[in-house]
């Protein structure tokens, strides 16, 4: 009997977590799956905190195509990831990403994309200031010159933590380890590793490793020479109710860069910092005075009914931001013949695990991608210096 190829994953949050669950699926007995995860906890991890919402309005097609992927794999998630017939329940709502633009620019930018995205056959809608108030009269659209709402082509939300909690449990049902402990570098002979030493100074031989380890996945990097421009930056998500209704309320993405999502009877919202405040590795403290001074203006000015608005919660987590292109960056790098990467999701890296899982087994089990390909995210690009053009990140 041929001895099983021996993977580890160092990061057991919800990319680590569809990687063992894709190798295990795909490669049965023949991959042994060893799991690194240093809390768990996952108090911290970007998996826990996530907003977990799902679009496929992006502009490039390999985006688009990981998406259109992963609403598929939500849709049925619920038996893929069933253990002893205990199903999966992520409570996916598919009620549509509401891209708002504010002025001429904007429009064309949701125009441009709405074409790459209707030529891939999706059924994204654009919709004029009339349009807009007669769909959602809850919304203030003096200032608005277009929209584009995903309705019909599945975009919407679910448990982010559930999935990663799901993929986690069905891949241990199939055999993957998770072990405790924190890694702390590699052996390394030539392009290959041979094994992850952790911080206690036990090593885990290995045939492959993957870097799975989200916003701390540079240092690790590191470790191998290899110099991953992946880096942690705060972003606040606000709880909010309202004593208004705000019926039909889908994802909406203003064009002032903030975004809004029902949850329960309460609501979601969070934007970007600007860049003077947006240093790495910042602590996950909740900066109430900037949602007073910056979020909730925005929030009233776009839809009145939130001047009532109430702050029930709030939570920090960090985005794994690739400031090459924030773009994810998935593959190995051309300098190492057995380590892959999956990291840099950059605030979209809930909704790419289950294309992105299944790519990274396709590398280590059959050399190359069978399905979807992912090479547009490869690592090379970052290597030769030729960003991925994304219009779409929030
Ligand atoms: C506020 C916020 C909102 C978001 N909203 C969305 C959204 O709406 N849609 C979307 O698609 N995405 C969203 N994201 C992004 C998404 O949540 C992340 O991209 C995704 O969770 C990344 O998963 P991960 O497994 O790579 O990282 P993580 O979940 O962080 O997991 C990495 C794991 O690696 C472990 N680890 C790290 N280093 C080591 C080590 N040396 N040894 C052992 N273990 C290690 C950590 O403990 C951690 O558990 C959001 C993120 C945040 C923070």
């Amino acid at each position: 009997m041929s001895k099983a190829l021996r993977v580890a994953i160092v990061g057991g949050g919800v990319i680590g977590s569809s990687i063992a669950y894709a190798l295990k699926t795909m490669g049965g007995d023949d991959v042994e799956v060893i799991v690194m995860e240093r809390d768990e906890t996952y108090a911290q991890a970007s998996s826990s905190l996530s907003g977990s919402g799902i679009r496929v309005q992006f502009s490039n097609p390999v985006n688009i195509a990981i998406s259109r992927y992963g609403v598929e794999f939500l849709r049925q998630a619920g038996d893929l990831l069933a253990v002893d017939g205990e199903r999966a329940e992520l409570g996916f709502k598919e009620r549509g990403y509401l891209y708002l633009a504010g002025n001429e620019a904007q429009a064309e930018r949701l125009l441009a994309n709405n074409a790459v995205q209707r030529g891939l056959g999706l059924d994204v809608v654009l919709l004029d200031p009339a349009e807009i108030a007669s769909r959602f009269p809850w919304i203030n659209v003096t200032d608005l010159t277009k929209a584009a709402f995903g309705l019909a082509a599945g975009e919407g939300w679910f448990d982010g933590p559930g999935l990663q909690q799901a993929f986690r449990r069905k891949a241990r049902s199939l055999g993957a380890t998770y072990v405790a402990g924190e890694v702390a570098g590699f052996k390394r002979e030539d392009r290959t590793v041979r094994a992850l030493v952790l911080a206690d100074g036990n090593e885990v031989a290995c045939d492959w490793v993957v870097n799975a380890a989200g916003a701390w996945a540079r240092k690790l990097a590191g470790e191998v020479g290899v110099d991953l421009p992946v880096y942690a930056r705060r972003r606040d998500i606000f709880v909010l109710s309202c004593p208004h209704a705000l019926p039909g309320c889908p994802l909406v993405v203003d064009s002032s860069g903030f975004w809004m999502r029902p949850e329960g009877d309460r609501f979601l919202a969070g934007i970007s910092p600007d860049a003077a405040d947006d240093a790495d590795d910042l602590p996950l403290t909740v900066q109430h005075a900037a949602f007073e001074e910056r979020l909730w203006p925005l929030l009233a000015a776009r839809m009145p009914a939130f001047e009532e608005l109430r702050v029930q919660g709030a939570w920090a987590g960090y985005y794994e931001i690739n400031a090459f292109d924030h773009n994810a960056i998935v593959g190995l790098h051309p300098s190492l013949g057995n380590m892959v990467f999956a990291n840099g999701f950059s605030g979209h890296g809930m909704q790419q695990p289950p294309a992105v899982g299944r790519a990274v087994a396709e590398t280590i089990l059959h050399c190359g991608y069978r399905t979807l390909d992912l090479s547009p995210l490869g690592f090379d690009r970052v290597v030769r210096g030729e960003p991925l053009t994304e219009a779409n990140i929030i």
